[in-house]
């Protein structure tokens, strides 16, 4: 492999990309919550300044970051219409990193408990999506998820809204939240339904809990892509079905250092063993903006480290293309116009 007068890291930023897990929550960025302070007269530890808002935001414990989450981001939402600081919020984190197909979560359980309507929301996750492709050339489809932390009936209910209220950008659902408190076989019902009315179906497992958590995503859910399913690593025969099934891991190796549950560095990440094994890879930033990261800097934390070689990193760019909902067609285009870019510069 050749390795020239180019930087690797400037090849990852110009290759167009896709990332499939990505919660549009987590793309908050300071302007936006300093916007709503402003717009919605709130008042929280931190919201006297922007400077204090942003010292919240670096968050260094896992309870600085849920008391973030539920302090500052949740409870600064009081309309429909603030969602609209997140499409461009999202917009611009695509843009920065040159993405051109995104599949991002959104969670609607809180907003709805708080009185949101479903059909408001979804008309402007839809204009979004449109506003960002024709701004920007980027394709933006939704995956709602109905969520474990609330229960089977509140995911009944989020389904309800889906398939009652369709959208073009809005493809599916995907189980997130609390992984321990809501086993797989709780939401059969949900998913199989959801499967019924032809939605694609993902789910968070083996991010919190072990691999048992992963096979009933697997053989309860009938999902298509595992949420970071890095407990796979202790379980041999489900790392054979993974393979075997080349079942996409949405791997996303910061949100795991953050959390620190399985991994505690980043040489003690399973992606290379999993990538060694022929497992399905796939690369992706979970909640950037309140990690403090991005998608790029993901794949340059792969690649500082040692972890992949360059052709590695660019296969896992190919594999995680190719772990998008859409036709054959729209994902051979989008690596055509990668390979392009790796052409010219290698
Ligand atoms: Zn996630």
């Amino acid at each position: 492999m050749s390795s020239g007068n180019y930087s690797f890291k400037e090849l990852i930023r110009e290759i167009p990309k896709a990332e499939i897990h990505l919660h549009l929550e987590g793309l908050i960025s300071v302007d936006t919550i300093w916007n709503l302070v402003q717009e919605n007269h709130l008042e929280f530890d931190g919201s006297d300044s922007k400077e204090n808002l942003k010292k919240r935001f670096n968050v260094n414990s896992l309870d600085e970051f849920i008391s973030l989450f539920l302090n500052v981001i949740q409870s600064s939402f009081r309309k429909e219409q603030d969602i609209v600081h997140l499409i461009t919020d999202a917009q611009n984190y695509l843009v920065r990193n040159n993405i051109v197909y995104a599949e991002i979560f959104f969670a609607p359980s809180k907003f709805v408990q708080s009185g949101f309507s479903f059909p408001h929301m979804a008309d402007i996750l839809e204009a979004g999506s449109k506003k960002i492709f024709e701004e920007s050339n980027i394709t933006v489809k939704f995956l709602v998820d109905v969520s474990r932390t609330f229960g089977p009936e509140n995911a009944e209910q989020n389904l309800d809204l889906v398939i009652n209220n369709p959208r073009k950008s809005i493809i599916g659902i995907g189980l997130g939240g609390a992984e321990s408190k809501g086993p797989a076989a709780d939401y059969k019902a949900v998913f199989e339904r959801a499967i019924k009315n032809n939605l694609k179906v993902v789910a968070h497992a083996g991010e919190d809990i072990g691999p048992e958590s992963i096979w009933a995503a697997l053989k309860d859910l009938n999902v298509d892509r595992i949420g970071h399913g890095i407990s796979a690593i202790q379980d041999e025969e489900l790392m054979t079905y993974l393979k075997d099934n080349q079942i996409p891991l949405e791997i996303c190796p910061t949100s795991n250092l953050f959390t620190k549950k399985y991994v505690q560095k980043i040489e003690e990440h399973p992606i290379k063993e999993f990538y060694n094994r022929g497992l399905y890879v796939t690369l992706n930033s979970d909640d950037p903006t309140l990690f403090s990261s991005d998608l790029c800097e993901e794949y340059e934390l792969l690649y500082e480290n040692k972890i992949f070689t360059e052709d590695e990193i660019i296969d896992i760019m190919k594999k995680t293309v190719y772990a998008i909902y859409a036709d054959e067609k729209v994902k051979k285009a989008i690596w055509k116009k990668a390979e392009k870019v790796i052409k010219k510069y290698r």
